[in-house]
Parts: C-alpha cells; structure tokens; sequence
C-alpha cells in the first residue's frame, strides 16, 4: 500500500489468517496516523505549527511529536551535524532535474542554509513547546519519519501478540522474530550501480535496515556528481556516495544514520558507525567500492 510516499509491505507470521488480516489493518491505520502526526505540509498540522511560528513564538505539540523532535536533535548532535531536521529551511536552489542550467554560486550556497541549524531548535520538556528561533526556519522529518513509522506500526504489531514479521517500507526493512521455519529473516543487499545483482544476504533479528541515497538523482557540473541529499551545514550536496545501508535496532535511527552517513562520507560516516553500538553500516562510493563499519561480515554471495 502507499502511505507516506513509500510502498509499505506488511509481512506477519501467524497460522490464523483471519488474525493476520487483522493485525495487519491495524498497522496500516497505525502508519496513516503517523503520517498525519508528522506529515509537515498540511497547514492544520502541528507542524507546521511550528513552522509558521518560527522567530514568533513557542508552540505547544504533543508529546509523541515533542519527544520525535527531541530524539532528531539529539542525532544532530551524534553526526556533526550531518543529519539535521531544520534543513527544511534550506534555500531550493538545487534541483536534480534537467531544468538547473549552471551550479549555483558560492555565496547562493551559503546563504541558502543561513537559517538552519538544530541548535536553534529550542524545546521545553516540561511545557512540551518546541520554538524555532529563527524567522523562516522549519523542520521536516523526510529522512526520520519512514523510519519512525515503521517502528510505530512493529511495536504494535508486537503489542497484539504477533511474534514475527517485517515491515517493508520500499525496501528499508523492520523485522522481528524469526522465518516460520525458524531461521533468520535475510535481507538481499543490492549494488545500485547493478541493481539486478544481490551481493550480500544479511541476517535480520530484531533489527531494521535503510539504505539511503538515489543512484538517479543527481546533477554534475564539471565533472563532479552531485548528489540529492545536502549537506545542511555547507549547502553543497554531497559528492562521494552512491549509497548508504544501515543496520540499527530501531529503523529510526537506522533512517536518520543513513541519511548522515551519505553526508558524512566514507571516512567520517564509518568511523562515525564504528562509535555506536549495535550499529553497523554498508558503504558504496561513487567509484562502486564498498567498504563496510568493523562489526560487519559481509555474506556475500
Ligand atoms: P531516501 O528515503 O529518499 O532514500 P533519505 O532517507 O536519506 O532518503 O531522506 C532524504 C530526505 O531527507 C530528503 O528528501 C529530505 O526530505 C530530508 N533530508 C535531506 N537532507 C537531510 C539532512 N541532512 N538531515 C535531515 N534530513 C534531510
Ligand atoms: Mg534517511
């Protein structure tokens, strides 16, 4: 089904279908209020709330929306950075289409992340009012709110006793239990540059995966490949990447890492990863090499 822009898949194991069914209506109405909480266009929304307010005045949300909000800050804090949900209020002068004629100049680029930045995202815990400190500024979960969705409609799941399924949300994977026959569930790890070639099957126990990163989209000036997701603290897309797997107990923070990581780059993401524990990362750089975090054994295939 589509829900939030991605095909989300719902796999339960279970020998009752008429539960299963069941089970599974329940996740999707689960997903459609997630998208509803977060979904930052939607003028009658809290956040856009938020938004509208910002350099104004603090806004009070809900608390499942306060504590989202206060866990991105906190991924700020662990990626430089890197990952950033006031990127909303980037400047689009970058467009991965075939309409942008000339890159953008230094000083364009610089003032179109002028007003980001998750330190000016100022929340009260006890009041749960999130204020966005500067005029225009503006927050938006596109690169957490799959992620969190998923994660939302598992707890559930698990709440009413399913003991094993996936959460397939175009490709990021949320799983737990294990395969009717008991074995793992696996994930087929694809190499974008050949998109029909699975190279490694990774097991999956109780854990998410995202990858991050579209081998499609992107625009290249002089020789140097830009691609779609930018760096919130320069403005310049990044450049080194093609795509990013991420392995992480909650697909939230595997969301949120994937996109920092494609940020980051090599050298900086997996040394980054390498920190975290219980998370693990897939690298595939521009020129098709892969390089992989330390606690990661590649099954390849
Ligand atoms: P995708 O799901 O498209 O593969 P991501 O999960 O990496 O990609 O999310 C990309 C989306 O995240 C962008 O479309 C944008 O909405 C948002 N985004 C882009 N850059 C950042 C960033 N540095 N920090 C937080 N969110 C970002
Ligand atoms: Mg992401």
């Amino acid at each position: 089904m589509q829900l939030m822009g991605s095909t989300f898949e719902i796999t339960v194991v279970d020998d009752d279908a008429i539960r299963a069914n069941k089970n599974i209506d329940a996740a999707v109405a689960e997903i459609k209020r997630i998208e509803r909480l977060i979904s930052s266009w939607d003028m009658a929304l809290q956040t856009s709330e938020i938004n509208k307010n910002a350099g104004a005045k603090a806004v009070r949300v809900k608390k499942e929306l306060f504590q989202l909000i206060e866990r991105a800050k906190s991924i700020s804090k662990l990626t430089d950075g890197a990952f950033d949900i006031s990127y909303a209020s980037m400047d689009r002068i970058w467009k991965f289409d075939e309409s942008m004629g000339q890159m953008p100049s230094d000083k364009e680029i610089k003032l179109s992340v002028a007003k980001v930045g998750a330190k000016s995202i100022e929340l009260d815990a006890k009041n749960n009012t999130v204020f966005l400190k500067k005029k225009g500024m503006k927050i938006g979960f596109g690169a957490i709110g799959k992620g969190y969705a998923a994660d939302k409609a598992k707890t559930l799941l698990q709440e009413r006793g399913v003991s094993a399924g996936i959460i397939n949300a175009s490709g990021d994977m949320n799983a737990w239990g294990s395969q009717p026959d008991g074995t793992p569930w696996r994930v087929a790890i694809r190499n974008p540059m050949n998109k029909n070639k699975v190279f490694a099957l990774m097991p999956l126990q109780n854990k998410a995966v995202v990858t991050s990163g579209n081998y499609e989209k992107f625009v290249r000036f002089n020789g140097v490949r830009y691609a779609h997701i930018i760096d919130p603290r320069t403005g310049y897309p990044a450049t080194e990447l093609i795509s990013v797997t991420v392995f992480a107990p909650k697909a939230e923070f595997a969301d949120a890492l994937a996109t920092a990581v494609f940020v980051m780059g090599k050298e900086a993401g997996i040394d980054r990863i390498n920190q975290i524990p219980n998370v693990d990362c897939i690298i595939i750089d521009h020129k098709g090499i892969i390089s992989t975090s330390e606690n990661i054994e590649l099954n390849k295939i």
